[in-house]
């Protein structure tokens, strides 16, 4: 067994983050497997080196350890870039130059307002009839037509009735952004094979992303983990934890004098787990 935790390091470590790492390391220890760590720093506007830094203390201070050098998705474009290259080849890609504003003024019928999907605003298709011929364009956002994606895997067998699912509740997911060359969603699966990932451990905010990376995995001929997705830990009011609620991060607790056996009592795991 093989799994990981993947942070972006774009603020403090919260008590969610300690959840999702030692969830995921108490199991490959227990299974006698491997935790590996992964920084995904594709956003170069909000990653910081100094967020790296701490995640590398907040993660060692509540006792957890991984094999080094530990993979950065920054050093990593050029995978990303070939993998594109692939899906452009197939015609599965078209340019999109629409922002948010085009978006949601193409997107909202007047009195219905918007569908949301897994990142944000269901993209209405403005840009699918742009053309798919010659080499990758560079400058632009790539967008997967989730329709000729769908019809290029044997989805039958993957997802039956859920195809109609696909496009309507998903639709036509960007994976490569303008300026960065990748995406969230085309990172992650081409660096959980690339560390052949057995089993995802991740919060179940990311639940409705999980066909993507699924679907993304058959298009380009790689393994599906195992996904499993926790609970999300939540604050007193019952929200979610965000990155700015520097209260719940583990830095603060750690100053305040809390031992890492206080955090695993505050998100509800074991105390004691198998070296
Ligand atoms: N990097 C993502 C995050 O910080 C997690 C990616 C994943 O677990 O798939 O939320």
């Amino acid at each position: 067994m093989i799994t990981r935790f993947a942070p972006s390091p774009t603020g403090p470590l919260h008590l969610g983050h300690a959840y999702s790492a030692l969830f995921a390391h108490d199991m490959a220890r227990a299974a006698g497997g491997t935790f590996l760590l992964r920084i995904e720093d594709i956003d170069q506007s909000r990653a910081r080196p100094e967020w790296e830094s701490q995640i590398y203390d907040d993660l060692a201070w509540l006792g957890l350890t991984w094999p080094t050098p530990v993979m950065r998705q920054s050093d990593r474009l050029p995978a990303y870039a070939a993998a594109l290259d692939t899906l452009w080849a197939r015609g599965l890609l078209y340019p999109c130059t629409c922002n948010r504003r085009d978006i949601l003024a193409a997107a909202s019928a007047p009195q219905e307002g918007a569908a949301m999907g897994p990142d944000g605003i269901i993209y209405p298709g403005t840009c699918r009839v742009q053309s798919r011929t010659g080499p990758r364009p560079l400058d632009t956002a790539l967008r997967l037509d989730m329709n000729k994606a769908l019809q290029a895997v044997d989805t039958e067998t993957f997802y039956g009735a859920g195809n109609q699912h696909m496009t309507d509740n998903i639709g036509d997911v960007v994976l490569s952004r303008r300026d960065m060359g990748t995406s969230y969603h085309l990172s992650v699966v081409i660096d959980d094979a690339a560390q052949q990932i057995t089993d995802v451990v991740r919060g179940a905010d990311l639940r409705e992303a999980t066909p993507i990376h699924v679907l993304l995995q058959h298009l380009l001929q790689l393994p599906t983990p195992t996904y499993h997705h926790h609970r999300l830990i939540r604050d007193d009011a019952g929200k979610r934890l965000a990155k700015r609620d520097d209260a719940r991060a583990i830095a603060t607790y750690r100053e305040g004098g809390a031992t890492p056996a206080d955090i695993r009592q505050l998100v509800g795991l074991p105390l004691h787990l198998a070296k």
